[in-house]
């Protein structure tokens, strides 16, 4: 009966049910999830994670959500997701989602940290309700007078005087209020005098009825009596609402008094700002840099000339604005004072000083109701991005120059702003970009919303996030075709007696990564590339050598300064020497034994190409042999097809209905695009006549739809191709299509495609390879194929260096330069220096002390 029901409905409620989903390369899986745990999705690199929690979990939600609304609503929506129905069968139990993906923060090069987080909307209040405006020149405060100041001047006034009280539309200037004075007198108004405090003597009933000054509104006109003080408070404060804060009496009849809200300095005559809210927005022309518009630096400098620019996206913005100073307001806003320091200031003290500032802000007391509210936001907001180990961070820094796991943890601190429960939130990868130190925060935080009743899902590789999970899913065995079964479902402890999961054998010990090897490159004889004299941001006049023909990796904690160092100052250094480029770099003295390198490149997760144009097979040059090998076979010379013919995405052999792509998008308005086979070629890209070529059975299109490890058996006597295809297998991409659209692989796979071309090209000479955090997206099977990769290059002689807080990987290079010892201010030195196993005896820093656990 009832309590049967009751009971079941509870068992439901309890678990998120999935039953065949089949979408991507998911192998029409049933699984069960618990709620209100942790639960954490791994397997390797394509196996369908992300499928199962952003394309059936997320995408499912997110069109229940929707289709509460009416269908008209949706469109105003402006949705950011697809409205199709993940392919599944069924999904019960399915809470509202919420996904923290990594993606970079808003395109607005004027976002920061402090408006992305909201804390600068309420410093800004903060500032305008307390702060004191000081003369820039004579450094003196300047003081508005308040109303019952002003009510108390009046009552001074002989009784009788006629008083008027004014509130201008908008915030008025000096200038303005000046001539509204002198136009006054013109109409029969007697003594005007302006200068810093406004006087002003005049006839009452000479005031024209219609306002022909726009500036003013005559809130209202009063004789001053014994009892006049509480109507002429309220008018003041009606005028101050109108005036949006500023207000003035004229004194009229006898009286020589003008009151006014408007802030002159009373000495040089300099006009003070009004400090509203949006005096300290650095959105609004009222508070921006009139040289920067906010923006925070100068002038963009021109991109570096040279090889492929696609690779570089503009990651920090060049010398800060010379007018602002980097701090993106104009000197009327920085003229306002909090506690002695200025918007700008604020926005430049590293999080733990801010906080310290912030609690100990000196308020009055009577001034305490109103500056309670907007503090208590601000430290609520700070406290959580602390917890996340964003210590180092500043709420003026721009939010875009943030790497993508900085802008994921910004947004889940946002997210506990807003307590939710009986939310799935859905995790790209929280660990990425987190020493192993900062793990262990980052572990709390979610387990804080875990315990608030809600469901927490991640898709992750960290073997060490894995075990404090309460609930595991493996996914695999390979990637792609290969991949989308569920190997494992359960709690942790049960996936190392899993028979052919790889997480499982990693986990258990039974696997641990190869190719570490100890190596004294020094005695070798080997030069090294000596950068000296760093000291962009935190670095401390660093000098520091990178050994050549080596594998570095430059390690420590977030903030630490990594980035500074090898990306925005050795990279550029290197780049700008080699190719005569511009690149902005960060200071440095001087740099050493660069002359030896034929070229530098910055491989990155970036995807290979943002059209489906781009494929492995274009990408890596296997198609362009391709192309030719079909433009050669007896037929095509029969017919006159050149090799040109071949492709894809130049006129000649292709489909012109959908110019080559395979699929014609339909424009949605409001909604993203909306993709459909193309119906004139079928998807395959080509016309008829070109399709007829065929190599052992095989058309062109065919071989776009191989797998690279199909492929490899079609083409195995032809030594060019094979070999480019060997490489993409190489590095674990069998599973591939030759013709997948670059947009769709996931970071891991473009990163890996990009070194295979690289692998392929056999350059002469020596080239440094600059990566960033290259394991991030990568089950510990991939980083070992990554490390493959990276060893070959250093075995062809060329130089390898990685920032990188993946401690296996870590153990597994030549050579390690930790930064430290903290991050931000108390970063920027080096603390430790030499081959893995040699730091992990030394000990002495964060970094030696997790190679120390991990070679143990
Ligand atoms: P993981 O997150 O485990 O690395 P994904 O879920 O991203 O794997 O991908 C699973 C498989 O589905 C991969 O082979 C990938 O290339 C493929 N895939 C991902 N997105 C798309 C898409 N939009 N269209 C076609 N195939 C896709
Ligand atoms: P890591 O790479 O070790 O995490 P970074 O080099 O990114 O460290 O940061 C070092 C210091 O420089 C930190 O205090 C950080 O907040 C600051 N910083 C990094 N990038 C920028 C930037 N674009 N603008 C201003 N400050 C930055
Ligand atoms: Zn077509």
């Amino acid at each position: 009966g009832m309590t049967a029901m009751t009971r079941e409905d509870e068992g439901l409620g309890r678990l998120i049910r999935i039953r065949g989903a089949r979408q991507h390369n998911l192998k029409n899986i049933d699984l069960d999830l618990p709620k209100d745990s942790l639960i954490v999705v791994t397997g390797v690199s394509g196996s369908g994670k992300s499928t199962l929690a952003f394309d059936v979990l997320h995408a499912e939600g997110c069109r229940r959500y929707l289709d509460a609304f009416l269908p008209a609503s949706r469109f105003a929506f402006g949705a950011p997701w697809r409205q199709e129905r993940p392919d599944v069968d069924v999904i019960e139990g399915l809470s509202p989602t919420v996904a923290i993906q990594h993606r970079r923060l808003p395109a607005d090069p004027r976002s920061t940290v402090g408006t992305v987080t909201e804390i600068s909307d309420f410093l800004r209040i903060l500032y305008a309700r307390l702060g004191t405006v000081t003369c820039p020149a004579c450094r003196v405060p300047i003081r508005a007078h308040t109303i019952p100041e002003m009510v108390q001047e009046v009552q001074r006034l002989p009784e009788k005087s006629r008083l008027l009280v004014l509130a201008p539309l908008a915030p008025v200037t000096a200038a303005d209020l000046g001539k509204t004075l002198v136009r006054l007198r013109r109409e029969g108004f007697a003594r005007v005098r302006f200068e810093g405090w406004v006087h002003l003597l005049a006839p009452l009933p000479t005031l024209p009825r219609r306002s022909t000054y726009d500036l003013q509104v005559v809130v209202d006109r009063l004789v001053v009596t014994r009892d006049a003080a509480r109507r002429l408070a309220d008018s003041l404060e009606l005028a101050a609402q109108l005036g949006r804060g500023t207000a003035g009496v004229a004194v009229l009849d006898g009286g020589e008094v003008y009151f006014s809200q408007n802030r002159v300095c009373g000495r040089c005559g300099w006009e003070a700002p009004e400090p509203t809210p949006q005096l300290f927005s650095h959105f609004h022309p009222e508070g921006a840099c009139p040289s920067c518009q906010g923006l925070g630096y100068g002038q963009k400098a021109k991109p570096a000339r040279g090889k492929s620019s696609a690779e570089e996206a503009p990651h920090w913005e060049g010398e800060p604005c010379g007018s602002c100073k980097g701090s993106r307001l104009n000197q009327r806003a920085l003229s306002v004072l909090l506690d002695g320091c200025s918007f700008g200031e604020a926005g430049a003290l590293d999080l733990p000083a801010f906080r310290r500032w912030m609690e100990n802000l000196s308020v009055e007391p009577a001034k305490e109701a109103v500056a309670s509210g907007p503090r208590r936001e601000i430290l609520r907001r700070v406290d959580a991005l602390l917890d996340l180990g964003l210590d180092y961070l500043h709420i003026g820094r721009g939010a875009g120059t943030l790497s993508s796991g900085e802008a994921q943890r910004l947004r889940l601190a946002q997210q506990l702003n807003t307590p939710l429960s009986g939310v799935l939130y859905l995790l790209d990868e929280p660990s990425v970009g987190l020493h192993a130190r900062d793990r262990e925060r980052l572990l709390r935080t979610l387990f804080r919303f875990r315990d608030a009743g809600n469901t927490v899902l991640l898709v992750e590789h960290d073997l060490e996030v894995l075990r404090w999970a309460d609930h595991v899913v493996d996914l695999g065995p390979g990637g792609g075709t290969e991949g989308g079964r569920v190997l494992y479902s359960g709690p942790p402890e049960g996936i190392v007696r899993c028979e052919g999961s790889l997480t499982g054998r990693y986990a258990g010990g039974a696997k641990k990564l190869g190719f570490e090897r100890v190596s004294s490159w020094a005695a070798q004889g080997h030069g090294v590339l000596r950068l000296t004299g760093a000291k962009g941001r935190n670095l401390k006049n660093l000098s520091v050598a990178f050994p050549l023909g080596r594998l570095t990796c430059v390690t420590g904690v977030s903030g630490s300064g990594k980035t500074s160092l090898v990306r925005d100052t050795l990279y550029p250094a290197v780049r700008n020497r080699l190719h005569r480029g511009n690149m902005p770099e960060l200071p440095y003295n001087g740099l050493e034994g660069w002359e030896d390198l034929q070229g530098v490149f910055r491989i990155d997760q970036a995807p290979i190409g943002t059209t489906p144009r781009s494929t492995p097979g274009t990408y890596t040059g296997v198609f362009d042999l391709l192309r030719n090998l079909f433009g050669n076979l007896p037929e095509a010379k029969a017919r006159g097809y050149r090799a040109e013919r071949f492709s894809f995405n130049t006129k000649g052999g292709r489909c012109e209905a959908c110019q080559g792509e395979g699929r014609q998008r339909i424009d949605m308005v409001l909604l993203p695009d909306v993709f459909v086979t193309c119906p004139a070629c079928g998807g395959s890209r080509y016309e008829e006549a070109t399709l007829e070529i065929r190599f052992k059975g095989y058309s062109i299109a065919d071989v776009l739809h191989m797998t690279v490890a199909q492929a490899l058996e079609v083409f195995q006597n032809l030594p060019a191709i094979r070999n480019r295809l060997q490489i993409l297998s190489d590095v674990g991409l069998h599973y591939l299509q030759l013709g997948q659209p670059g947009n769709t692989l996931s970071g891991g796979e473009a990163q890996r495609v990009r070194l295979a071309r690289e692998l392929g090209c056999r350059v002469k000479g020596q080239t440094l390879y600059i990566l960033d955090e290259p394991t991030r997206g990568l089950h510990i099977h991939d980083v070992e194929k990554l490390l493959w990769i990276l060893r070959r290059l250093v075995q062809q002689g060329h130089t390898v260096i990685v920032v990188e807080h993946h401690v296996p990987f870590i153990g597994c290079a030549d050579h390690v330069i930790d930064l430290g010892p903290e991050g931000g201010p108390e970063g920027g030195r080096v603390v430790a220096e030499g081959p893995p196993r040699v730091l992990a005896e030394k000990g002495g820093s964060h970094t030696a002390r997790a190679l120390a656990r991990f070679f143990r």
